[in-house]
């Protein structure tokens, strides 16, 4: 196993060295990943890791990778590592190699390569780079106090035990078997200076550089050391992660310099913050499990398309894009430093824009789902038939902003009128201050009369409002329109008349506003 793992090694370790040797990358040189910790639900912030690594990998013709972090065993959350996927399918992010789908470095999840972890440790500790850390965690603990009561901060290296400055090969060294943490030993503690694409140069002060655990007791590598390993198998190009592990960094290059490899381009993608931008986006402002949204019906592109733009800046007035046209735009030099703003008004309108162009047949089919599975339209024996689900897409979709919608339009009895004899009282019919009924049975038996006489084969909305018209415009518009409207809805608000008698065919039309003219016969005249 430790021979195929340093066969590898030596071909995948020339990986950074320059464009075109690295076998992970499709021959271009690229290659992201996003490498979350299986520790819970995914939210807006994962997700939008990901889909940044993601969309430049796609866009160089890399590779994107999707590595699972789970050497922290104390914070795993079970069922994690399959909700992480899901999501990410959902979203329409595929990896080359996965969880699922080991690469020529063998597996994508850090607990099946803990043999990798050690063949490294090994190098650093044959270079005089690691050494076993000696003391008890009482121990550790006396010397954090001791920092902390004369107010400096606490370094290891200052209590670093005096045989690991001892040449490597000295017998001196005690051997380190797995029982004590690993420790790296930071050769030339010094300021740190480095490049990142979005935050520019940055520095940090020599005690922001420590010794620090690579391997723990227990056997696991920490993210610290795990990271870089993988990072280096794999043939990671480009790191993008947030804001937190800037203050980690000079650690990570300190172990890039004891291994002896280039760091790859490093990505700091900007935090997200709530609406009023003040703070972070935390739980109780909307970061929610990323799947929810799909349970509410938003569409993974409109979903794509919205946190794209949160914390990039396409540089133009253009907010709608397609999958393609976001990869085709995306550019690491447009990601912005300060915190993108996540705003759910914003997402449904986006989704509302994407709605837009999902062909009728994908809404009608959707709203015929929703409707089959409510309780209600069960009980009142709708009967709800591809093509009545086709008839009314077109209204449906006009007042939704997300499937979800459809649901609460169906709450609001905002659907009712498709499926059943509205029932109101013959006072509704009557338009504001019309105070004579008899009124109302004129226009209404006038429009029955003039809708009489249009051919069934004419019966669109457009010819019904043609013939209608007219008459409206003469007698008052509100005063033929109201009740007809209300004849055919039994609502205030619904569709308009034209609208509601084409998708409701000219026989229940008729009959609709014949029973209209039943309830007047009874309504008394004020
Ligand atoms: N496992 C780390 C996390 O979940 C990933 C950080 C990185 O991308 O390097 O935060």
């Amino acid at each position: 196993m430790i021979s195929r793992i340093k066969g590898l090694l030596t071909k995948i370790g020339a990986g950074r060295t320059g464009a075109g040797s690295n076998p992970n990358s499709g021959g271009n040189g690229v290659v992201t990943r996003f490498a979350p910790s299986p520790t819970g639900m995914m939210h807006i912030g994962g997700v939008r890791t990901a889909l940044y690594a993601y969309m430049w990998a796609l866009k160089k013709g890399g590779t994107f990778i999707l590595r699972i972090e789970d050497t922290d065993t104390e914070r795993q959350v079970e069922g994690s590592i399959e909700h992480i996927q899901k999501s990410l399918k959902w979203l329409g992010i595929d990896w080359k190699y996965g969880p699922d789908k080991p690469g020529p470095f063998g597996s994508c999840i850090q607990s099946e390569r803990l043999d990798t972890y050690k063949v490294y440790a090994q190098k650093l500790i044959d270079k005089g780079l690691a050494y076993p850390d000696p003391y008890t965690s009482e121990e550790l603990e006396s010397f954090r106090k001791m920092a902390e009561a004369e107010k400096r901060p606490f370094l290891y290296r200052k209590h670093r035990p005096a045989f690991a400055d001892l040449p490597a090969n000295s017998p001196e060294r005690p051997k380190w078997d797995g029982s004590q943490a690993l420790r790296f030993k930071v050769e030339n503690p010094r300021r740190m200076k480095w490049h990142d694409v979005v935050r520019g140069d940055l520095e940090a002060g020599e005690e922001a550089v420590d010794d620090f655990i690579l391997i723990k007791k227990d056997g696991y590598p920490t993210y610290n050391f795990a990271h870089i390993i993988d990072d280096l198998m794999m043939g990671v190009t480009h790191i993008m992660r947030g804001e937190e592990f800037i203050s980690s960094t000079p650690k990570f290059l300190a172990l890039y310099e004891g291994l002896g490899i280039t760091p790859p381009t490093l990505v700091t993608l900007p935090p997200i913050l709530r609406n009023d931008k003040t703070k972070k986006l935390g739980k109780r402002d909307g970061a929610k499990d990323i799947l929810e949204y799909e349970r509410e019906g938003f569409l993974p592109d409109a979903m794509v398309n919205f946190l794209a733009l949160v914390g990039w800046n396409p540089g133009t007035e253009q907010e709608v894009f397609s999958r393609t046209q976001l990869v085709e735009a995306f550019d690491l030099a447009q990601v912005q430093k300060s915190g993108g703003v996540f705003n759910e008004e914003k997402l449904r309108w986006m989704n509302k824009e994407h709605l837009k162009k999902v062909p009728k047949d994908e809404i009608a089919a959707e709203i015929k789902k929703r409707l089959d599975k409510s309780e209600r339209v069960k009980d009142l024996g709708w009967n709800v038939t591809p093509e009545t689900a086709a008839r009314i897409a077109p209204v449906v979709l006009e007042r939704i902003e997300v499937y979800s919608d459809i649901d609460a339009m169906l709450a609001d009895r905002d659907l009712d009128y498709y499926f059943s004899e509205p029932a109101y009282d013959a006072l509704s019919l009557r338009w504001k201050d019309e105070r004579d009924t008899a009124k109302t049975v004129e226009h209404l038996s006038s429009v029955k009369n003039i809708l009489n006489g249009l051919a069934d084969s004419d019966w669109k909305e457009a010819s019904i409002k043609e013939v209608v018209w007219p008459y409206a415009e003469k007698e008052g518009r509100g005063q033929v329109l109201w009740p007809l409207r209300y004849a055919l809805s039994g609502k205030d608000k619904s569709p308009n008349p034209f609208t509601l008698a084409d998708i409701l065919g000219k026989e229940t039309t008729i009959r609709r506003i014949d029973e209209a003219l039943k309830k007047c016969a009874d309504a008394p005249i004020i």
